[in-house]
């Protein structure tokens, strides 16, 4: 039987050969009391690659943003996130129940959030308000496909925040997907924030963990709440020792993965039975519509499974493919014929 193709997330990344030998060979000291050479580096390369003062080496996505915004806001603030947001629909709701911090969910266009709208909902000065905290972006826009959000389109963004003394955060699980699209330093997608989560473990390939950047005050801050929520590790070199094999090896071979995406979008486009917008395939995640007078999204999914592909349905009608590093050029290919394959028994 072949390889299984897994194109559910590129979470599924196992770390390389390489990659292994790095955590292996990491120097390692007790983190909670600084000693730990490996973190300290990792976060010291974190830091200099986005372009701000410090960075902190947290277990994963969602406790970064989660400490961004208990670092950023105080109980009973607002925040602005997209409707669609990583942090609003898959983060347990941490930031209500861990922080008290409200989410103002706001729709974008195609996971941008157009900076009209927000403006029209930042609260005006009144007993009755809470207060609008912060913004926060995320890029690329995972629901939306792996969209980018453009350097313009954030810097309109920045001018909102700046007008009302607003902190901008960036959910960029994905930022260095976006920078290479962009063709640009992933410093200058992060460059209009306050703050930025990105993650280690999804496309860059490290087993685990994620990187929350920013000011030096704003890491002191978040540090202690990383330990409040037991996130404090010890030798956490062993995984750091990853992280930096990722951010030295790995990002400019995300392209392969864009790559990859595109072909797989365009093989899938004109099955019948089949929706994709072309358009929407940015980076390495490709959303299709699967016709109902066919089968559901979970239906379809399944006979993928059988045939050694993983996919995920997300919703009735949709369903995701995400290419990575463990899965080749022809394996796409070889899943673009099954999914047609399965499209075309179907008829
Ligand atoms: C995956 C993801 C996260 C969370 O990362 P975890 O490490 O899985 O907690 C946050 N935001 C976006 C956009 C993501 O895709």
């Amino acid at each position: 039987m072949n390889k299984i193709i897994d194109l559910r997330s590129d979470t599924v990344t196992k770390p390389s050969e390489k990659m292994r030998l790095a955590m292996y060979r990491a120097e390692v000291g007790d983190d909670v009391y600084g000693d730990d050479p490996t973190v300290n580096r990792l976060e010291e390369l974190g830091a200099e690659l986005f372009g701000k003062e410090a960075a902190l080496f947290v277990t994963s996505g969602t406790q970064g943003n989660l400490l961004a915004l208990l670092t950023h806001c105080r109980r009973g603030d607002e925040v602005i996130v997209e409707a669609n947001s990583h942090i609003f629909l898959y983060e347990v709701g941490g930031l209500s129940a861990l922080g008290g911090i409200m989410p103002r969910c706001i729709p974008g266009d195609n996971g941008f959030l157009i900076p009209e709208s927000v403006e029209n909902s930042i609260r005006s000065e009144n007993v009755h308000h809470p207060i609008t905290r912060l913004i926060c972006v995320e890029n690329t826009h995972n629901l939306a496909g792996g969209a980018v959000i453009t350097i313009e389109q954030q810097n309109a963004l920045r001018q909102v925040a700046d007008n009302y003394q607003l902190k901008m955060h960036l959910d960029g699980a994905r930022a260095f997907n976006a920078a290479v699209f962009l063709g640009c330093p992933v410093a200058e997608v992060a460059q209009p924030y306050d703050s930025v989560q990105v993650c280690l473990s999804k496309g860059l390939g490290a087993p685990v963990g994620s990187l929350l950047v920013g000011k030096k005050d704003f890491i002191a801050q978040a540090r202690r709440y990383r330990k409040m929520v037991g996130g404090g590790m010890r030798q956490a070199g062993v995984i750091a020792a990853a992280g930096i094999y990722a951010l030295e090896n790995m990002v400019e071979r995300l392209a392969d993965d864009h790559h990859n995406a595109k072909l797989l979008a365009e093989k899938v486009a004109n099955v019948k039975g089949l929706g994709l917008d072309m358009r929407s395939v940015d980076t390495n995640i490709v959303y299709c519509k699967v016709d109902e007078d066919y089968m559901s999204a979970v239906e379809l999914c399944d006979k993928l499974r059988e045939k050694g592909v993983l996919a995920n349905a997300m919703g009735s009608d949709r369903v995701r493919f995400v290419t990575h590093h463990d899965v080749t050029t022809e394996q796409c290919q070889q899943a673009a014929g099954i999914i047609n394959e399965i499209m075309m028994a179907d008829r």
